[in-house]
């Protein structure tokens, strides 16, 4: 049998991966090795949070399943930084972890083109430099044209509990050990990372009582552009904060000698900045507490997720820890935390579209590249299974641009740039923050999920109808005018504004700070009638406006570039007012273009314009 494409693993890239060939039409086998643990959540039962929100919007604008799946068994949701700019807000909504899986294992097996089998890919069949089938544990070949690898935490797989070690890709699961020989016989270079998780805790030992409370918001948001408001109705449950003490921390020191992070048992690369406990107390020593957030796994709230207490230490510790807490002095642990480490693919030898440059055919996506996190794995996944589709179709691969997309700066980072420690994505990686908001990855990205036939005519018409509808408003705001005068100063004050002194374009005054949409409906009846997301993007704009022209203006700039050739034999080290290090990434990747180059991150678009001037001279002097 050979089908289109084959996904090997499905996590959170295979889902979308598996989903996103299938939708497009073709013949799609996904193997998993168990089939329980389709969209299993390896670690917190969240999705979302600070730019992980941004990657689930612009998964579900393209035609994804993450956000759907996540307002279908979320728990609670809130918007992180709902007191600071729309560019840096997060959603986030704690999920029943249960149905998440049963929810994605019946969309895959309900797919049409899409085929499940519980089975584990061993060997990769590669014939002439291409991806020619895979080979699995029961001895059989499935023929293919691509072959997508998201196999997670699987390769070689090691977990440290303590000093207890034990071969397996998650707790209580297989190590995927052939499947690593084999990428490695086919020249593709790995390393090792290593990742955490904390103790679950049996909800009727905690006394919630002396817990603070936390609740989601008074009215939550769904995640996916699809979820109508109206249909959009939970009971949600809350969370709880609690504090480490100085009592937590000495247990935690008392025993760094039985910490496998510390005793050398651990080889792998730990996320930077999802530390486990034992690592914050050693590296934060003079910080008196940490905060932990204590979260329900699923609507029957029977266990608690700790947030904040990733650790392997050894299950006699994690106890003593978790009882010198206040609130969980009878805790009973369910599962104990653990840490695991495991091989991942060195992403830089990957293209844009995430297929290997050593195997034709062949694409890797999600953690097995080396990032962390539910929402990067979907991200690249979805990516994954669009691109090879397209090149099934002798298309042009789809790249989104760091300008789009925080899509496209995860893959642009990942490929370009590599990476030696877990990746995560967080707000600050993107330059464009301002135009990549949350809020507008509908506006952003639909006319691509439309066109690969990810989302519906009548999704596609609506974002296109309320795009319309903002560019129409910010028109009629930035060509019609307020004069100082008795008249509009009454009606400004009806609405709590102060009057304007000079003539000045109505957007000065939606673009003000306390410019509501209840002040937008009475100032401007005329537009009441809109709906209120599309009013929340006209008064973002406005706010805006001045610093969404210098990116735009910025972008513009840097789409000219894409023609302006760098010369083959051109000298890096002799352009002056550069850093070592862009000189450094310039010389590895040796871009064709101005614009290539200005895609390799770290490259500043001060260094391209000095580039630019001195490529201009080494043409003069020609
Ligand atoms: C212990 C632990 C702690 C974590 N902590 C965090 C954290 O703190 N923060 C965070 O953001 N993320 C954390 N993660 C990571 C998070 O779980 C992953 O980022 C995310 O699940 C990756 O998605 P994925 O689709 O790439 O892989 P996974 O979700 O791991 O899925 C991999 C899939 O591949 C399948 N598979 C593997 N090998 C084969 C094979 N040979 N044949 C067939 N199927 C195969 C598996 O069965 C599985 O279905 C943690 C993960 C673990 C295991």
């Amino acid at each position: 049998m050979k089908y289109d494409v084959i996904v090997i693993g499905a996590g959170h890239a295979g889902i979308e991966a598996s989903l996103s060939c299938a939708k497009m039409g073709k013949n799609t086998l996904l193997l998993t090795m168990l089939a329980e643990r389709i969209g299993a959540t390896s670690c917190n039962p969240a999705i979302g949070g600070l730019a992980k929100g941004h990657l689930v919007k612009e998964i579900d604008a393209l035609g994804g399943e993450m956000a759907k799946c996540t307002d279908a068994v979320g728990l609670q949701f809130r918007i992180l930084n709902a007191s600071k700019g729309p560019a840096v807000r997060g959603s986030r909504a704690q999920i029943d972890m249960d149905k998440y899986a049963i929810y994605m294992r019946e969309r895959c097996l309900s797919a049409k083109n899409l085929t499940v089998k519980q089975e584990t890919a061993q060997e990769l069949i590669v014939k002439n430099g291409e991806i020619y089938g895979i080979k699995t544990d029961l001895g059989h070949i499935y023929n293919c044209k691509k072959a997508i690898i998201t196999a997670g935490t699987f390769l070689k797989g090691l977990i440290h509990i303590g000093e207890y070690k034990k071969e397996a890709g998650r707790v209580g699961e297989f190590a995927s050990n052939a499947l690593s020989d084999s990428l490695k016989a086919h020249d593709i270079k790995l390393g090792r990372l290593k990742t955490g998780t904390c103790p679950r805790i049996d909800a009727k030992s905690i006394d919630f009582s002396v817990l603070e409370i936390q609740d989601g918001d008074e009215n939550p948001i769904p995640f996916s552009f699809h979820t109508k408001k109206e249909n959009f109705v939970l009971k949600q449950l809350p969370c709880f904060i609690a504090f480490t003490n100085k009592n937590t921390h000495k247990i935690i020191s008392d025993n760094f000698h039985r910490a496998p992070l510390f005793t050398g048992q651990i080889e792998g690369i730990g996320p930077r900045y999802c530390p486990s406990i034992e690592d914050k107390i050693d590296r934060f020593s003079q910080k008196e507490r940490h905060h932990l957030f204590i979260e329900p796994q699923s609507e029957k709230a029977t266990e608690y997720y700790i947030n904040g207490l990733s650790t392997s230490l050894p299950p006699d510790t994690q106890l003593e820890m978790v009882r010198s807490i206040k609130g969980l002095e009878d805790a009973k642990i369910v599962r104990y935390g653990y840490a695991i480490e495991y091989d991942f693919v060195y992403p830089t030898q990957l293209t844009h579209s995430l297929e290997t440059k050593k195997i034709k055919g062949l694409y890797c996506a999600g953690q097995i590249n080396g990032t962390t996190g539910y929402e990067e794995a979907a991200a690249q996944g979805l990516m994954a299974g669009i691109n090879a589709v397209l090149s099934i179709d002798k298309k042009e691969p789809f790249i989104l641009r760091r300008d789009e997309a925080y899509i496209g700066v995860l893959i642009d980072d990942l490929v370009t740039k590599g990476t030696k420690e877990p990746y995560r994505m967080f707000t600050s990686r993107a330059e464009y923050r301002l135009l990549l908001r949350e809020d507008n990855a509908d506006l952003r990205l639909s006319k691509y999920g439309y066109e690969f036939g990810l989302i519906d005519e009548i999704f596609y018409e609506k974002v296109c109808r309320k795009k319309e509808k903002i560019k129409e408003v910010l028109e009629y705001l930035t060509t019609n005018f307020i004069t100082p005068s008795k008249q509009n100063a009454q009606k400004l004050a009806l609405i709590d504004e102060a009057p304007v002194t000079d003539k000045s374009p109505l957007i000065r005054i939606a673009a003000r700070k306390n410019f509501n949409i209840d002040k937008f409906d009475r100032f401007f009846p005329r537009f009441a009638d809109i709906p209120i997301d599309t009013k929340e993007q006209i008064l973002t704009e406005a706010k805006y406006e001045s610093y969404i022209k210098k990116q735009q203006i910025q972008i513009e700039r840097m789409k000219n570039m894409i023609n302006i050739k760098i010369p083959k034999d051109f000298d890096f080290t002799k352009v002056s007012g550069l850093s070592n290090e862009i000189v450094e990434k310039l010389n590895l990747f040796n871009p064709p273009t101005l614009f290539a180059a200005s895609q390799i991150s770290g490259v500043t678009p001060a260094a391209i314009d000095i580039l630019h001037i001195y490529i201009r001279m080494d043409q003069k002097k020609k």
